[in-house]
């Protein structure tokens, strides 16, 4: 099995995020704005073929994981066949997702029996009016029918990204880490990133809520949280259980405490590009590569181009970052 490259900083790059579509059936108020929205035309995301071909190069010079992400991943039609390619990939340990959960009911079965490990699930509240507010379409229900049939179809423990907006559900951050007390989930708050200089934007820099003001309100309200010890350095969550819980709360905050020393992500768009950084806009291209018949060698070459100029560092505590990909275009 290769060894994970390193980039110029000594970083072992092992995992890789995959967004497969760029549009989405939410439109969360610091993601994606209502309105001027220019997706992806068809032609131009990569196939399910294409995406199996980056996964081949990708094991070949020792990564081990993937995620996919989107937009939302499950609006892609052939979502169970890309699971399908990349998990029967000899030694990729792992092919999990990123998603809203909407259409999981129809779809976790499929997607479990072609080989999908584990599942995040983003829900900003568990109040169904300020859900509304925030996540704009979709209902709770709707959120909710999706999270059971993750369980039943085995997609754990179930890990629930919760993006804390100030206004909009700083007050909701105590009933949802409650349903750590009573559910075995991961529930973790995340701390708003400007990505772009748009509208959504905006919203993540004026309703800013740091992990401290969350943590504060939680423990408050349901006594203190026991640090656990991290599952890996690369883990960006820092992990947390109430006395007695099944669960774990989680706080992931790159404004505030960054982790890019111990990155170790790599991110392809969805439109063939290998995205250096969440919060930076350089990209090398691999579809050209791809399209032009390119073997498993001549993309493991861009691919490791790419891992060599990875950044690091980020500036977000100033302000908005200067990106002009936006997270639902990158996949967080
Ligand atoms: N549609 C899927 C979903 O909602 O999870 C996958 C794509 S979404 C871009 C991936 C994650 O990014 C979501 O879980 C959401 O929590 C997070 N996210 C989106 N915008 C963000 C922002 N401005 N700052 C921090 N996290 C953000």
């Amino acid at each position: 099995m290769a060894e994970a490259l390193r980039d110029r900083f000594g970083r072992s790059i092992d995992y890789l995020r995959i967004s497969v579509i760029d549009t989405c059936n939410l439109r969360c108020v610091y993601c994606m704005p209502l309105r001027g929205l220019h997706f992806t035309p068809e032609a131009e995301l990569l196939t399910a073929e294409e995406i199996e071909r980056v996964g081949r190069a990708a094991v070949a010079v020792g990564f081990r994981r993937v995620r996919l992400t989107g937009g939302e991943p499950t609006l892609r039609p052939d979502l169970v066949d890309i699971v399908g390619r990349l998990s029967a990939i000899p030694g990729l340990q792992e092919v999990s997702m990123t998603t809203n959960a909407i259409l999981l009911p129809r779809l976790a079965p499929a997607l479990a029996a072609a080989g999908l490990r584990r599942i995040n699930i983003h829900v900003d509240t568990l109040d169904p009016e300020r859900l509304r507010r925030i996540m704009r379409f979709g209902t709770l229900s709707e959120i909710e029918a999706g999270i059971a049939a993750a369980e039943q179809s085995g997609l754990t423990p179930i890990k629930i990204n919760c993006v804390v907006a100030r206004g909009y559900n700083d007050g909701d951050v105590v009933d949802m880490a409650r349903r750590t007390q009573e559910k075995p989930w991961h529930v973790r708050f995340i701390e708003m990133m400007p990505l772009g200089t748009g509208e959504a934007a905006k919203v993540a820099l004026s309703r800013f809520v740091p992990t401290r003001d969350t943590r504060e309100r939680i423990e408050a309200a349901l006594g203190p949280l026991d640090e656990l010890p991290r599952a890996s350095l690369s883990d960006e969550s820092r992990n947390f259980r109430l006395a007695g819980a099944p669960g774990v709360v989680g706080f992931i905050s790159p404004v505030s405490e960054p982790y890019c020393g111990t990155c170790n992500r790599m991110r392809l768009t969805s439109d063939g590009r290998f995205h250096l950084c969440l919060l930076n806009d350089d990209e090398l291209d691999v579809k050209k590569v791809l399209r032009q018949g390119g073997g498993q060698d001549e993309v493991a070459a861009v691919l490791a181009r790419a891992v060599g100029l990875k950044p690091t560092g980020h500036r977000l505590e100033e302000g908005l970052s200067t990106e002009e990909r936006q997270m639902f275009q990158i996949g967080g």
